[in-house]
């Protein structure tokens, strides 16, 4: 070959690298849609989803958290909760699987109306399967787990990490009530109980999601874990924890990108602003990551927007 029909090959060899690698980046992205809350969709164009869907945003108590421009009911603790299956059918349509992170009314209450619309499989605590029962959840769509499970189903596989609960109440929180047995339904919002936590490390065909459902986490259990998407709990209760944010990302060894999640104002429907929390929660977060790790990108979600990860990771 001589010296420009040599470069003429490298170019054209170039070109169709680069082109394979686009077509392959186009065809396998993973797509990330923030429901609000701890809630997500997560697709890799074959598998959906979802993680603690939470639609119905009660508008709970009477407290500051509250707008005067919501017009819906207020909803007490000791209320039956009743999920917005209007919401719920404009949002969700298919889902093949349902982590949830435990049980508490913000992470479960509508995963019973999806369940059964969808016929996801969902994967759970036992209180959260029993709920799931109670509800009429056949058995076959249940995966109760404690968590150091790792189950490979096809095309998708989720190891489940055991995890600790927010320390809500200035760290005073603790409740180890679960249920055995499949309890009395309807639920009222308080019989949402935690009955233990979970994080999930979702493999998809080009990604690994490590989510969470609390701002807490064992160092121990995510040892060996290395996550190119991680969905941290970002709220307040963390602050209480010794170097939450350094201890998370050296862990779970500098993900790529980083959303953080449960942040928001869940007491408020969907279109409402959540500008007090992002400036409060998340601009700080994004600060102190990008210290603690300049490489890694911290995205900054909004309400049932679809964030597109087109770049392939290698795990
Ligand atoms: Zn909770």
């Amino acid at each position: 070959m001589n010296s420009s029909r040599h470069k003429l090959f490298a170019l054209l060899s170039a070109i169709i690298f680069c082109l394979s690698l686009s077509t392959h980046a186009q065809t396998n992205p993973i797509k990330l849609k923030y429901l609000g809350t701890a809630g997500w969709e997560i697709t890799d164009g074959d598998i959906t989803v979802l993680i603690d869907p939470y639609i119905s945003r009660f508008k709970l108590g009477t407290g500051p958290g509250i707008s005067p421009d919501d017009k819906r009911a207020t909803v007490k603790r000791s209320d039956i909760a009743v999920s917005d299956t209007i919401t719920i059918d404009s949002l969700i349509t298919k889902a093949d699987f349902i982590l949830v992170h435990h049980s508490h009314f913000d992470h479960l209450a509508d995963v019973p109306y999806i369940a059964k619309k969808t016929g996801a499989k969902v994967v759970g605590t036992e209180t959260t399967c029993n709920i799931l029962r109670g509800y009429g959840i056949p058995n076959e769509q249940l995966y109760p787990v404690k968590g150091g499970e790792d189950y490979q189903f096809d095309n998708f596989s989720v190891k489940v990490i055991p995890t600790l609960h927010s320390a809500l109440n200035q760290k005073h929180y603790i409740d180890n009530r679960v249920y055995t047995e499949v309890p009395e339904t309807p639920l009222k919002v308080s019989e949402f109980i935690e009955g233990g936590s979970l994080m999930f490390l979702a493999r998809f065909s080009n990604h690994q999601v490590l989510t969470m459902g609390s701002m807490n986490f064992i160092e121990r259990e995510l040892l060996g874990i290395k996550p190119d998407i991680l969905l941290a709990g970002v709220n307040r209760s963390q602050l209480g924890l010794y170097k939450y944010n350094e201890r998370l990302l050296a862990i779970t060894n500098y993900p790529k990108v980083i959303i953080p999640t449960h942040w928001d104002n869940f007491r408020l429907p969907y279109g409402f602003s959540q500008k007090k929390g992002v400036e409060d929660k998340l601009i700080p977060f994004q600060k102190d990551v990008k210290k603690l790790a300049p490489q890694t990108k911290v995205i900054i979600p909004t309400h049932l927007e679809t964030i597109t990860i087109n770049e392939r990771i290698k795990p």
